[in-house]
């Protein structure tokens, strides 16, 4: 599982891509705006970005270049329109790690992140070890957790369900997607642990942290 940040601005093809690379496993976030997509990804709270370059406030070549000019080593494919390869590619140089030529398969998409975190995994990159949302702060290395000022005692499961909450802070999880994260396969989806967790975590956090969509699941309120 793969935390990926998708910066498009096209609601089709970000909801397309979100929507398949979550079907592989990974857990995705979508803005659809430079500016905010850049700090998005200098948050080290991603694995990998998927980057259009056509974007509002600031273009993706922008985005970018400030990416690797602030240190940011987390890879990057950019999607491009067919017409436009020969600049992207030579705008990219040194910077993205990989492009697609839009329209593209899924498929193809998926083998280039695949082969992206696999490449990734031979170089430690450093990781952000600290989320912050919503007035939460989680340090994932010691696995704490600190709400305001006050340090709060969470359980193993109760740490992965705020971690999964907090990196997508501010997008709706399905029961699904939660349960198939924190607890794997081994509970049968009709289970309700989903909800008796988020209302353990409620109790820590405050009741207003996580609000319920009803029929589609929870989200993590920013
Ligand atoms: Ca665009």
């Amino acid at each position: 599982m793969a935390r990926i940040l998708i910066v498009e601005d096209e609601e089709r093809i970000a909801s397309f891509v979100a929507k398949g690379l979550r079907a592989e496993g990974h857990l995705t976030r979508t803005v659809a705006d430079g500016r905010e997509g850049l700090d998005h990804a200098l948050s080290g709270d991603f694995d990998l970005v998927v980057l259009d370059i056509g974007l509002p406030t600031m273009d993706g070549f922008a985005v970018l270049e400030h990416l690797r000019a602030q240190g940011s080593r987390v890879p990057v494919i950019v999607l491009t329109a067919r017409d436009s390869v020969g600049d992207t590619v030579s705008a990219l140089e040194g910077g993205a790690d990989d492009y697609m030529p839009k329209p593209f398969r899924f498929a193809e998409l998926v083998a280039r992140v695949r082969l992206r975190l696999r490449q990734d995994q031979r170089v430690t990159v450093p990781r952000e070890d600290v989320i912050e949302s919503g007035g939460v702060r989680l340090d994932v290395r010691t696995r704490r957790a600190v709400v305001g000022q006050r340090e709060v005692d969470l359980s193993a499961r109760e740490f992965a369900l705020a971690e999964i909450f907090m990196v997508n802070a501010g997008q709706v999880l399905s029961r699904e997607q939660l349960l198939d994260h924190v607890w794997g396969m081994d509970f049968d989806p009709g289970s309700n642990v989903v909800d008796v967790y988020v209302g353990y975590l409620r109790r820590k956090f405050g009741p207003e942290a996580i609000a319920t969509v009803r029929g589609m699941g929870y989200r993590f309120n920013r």
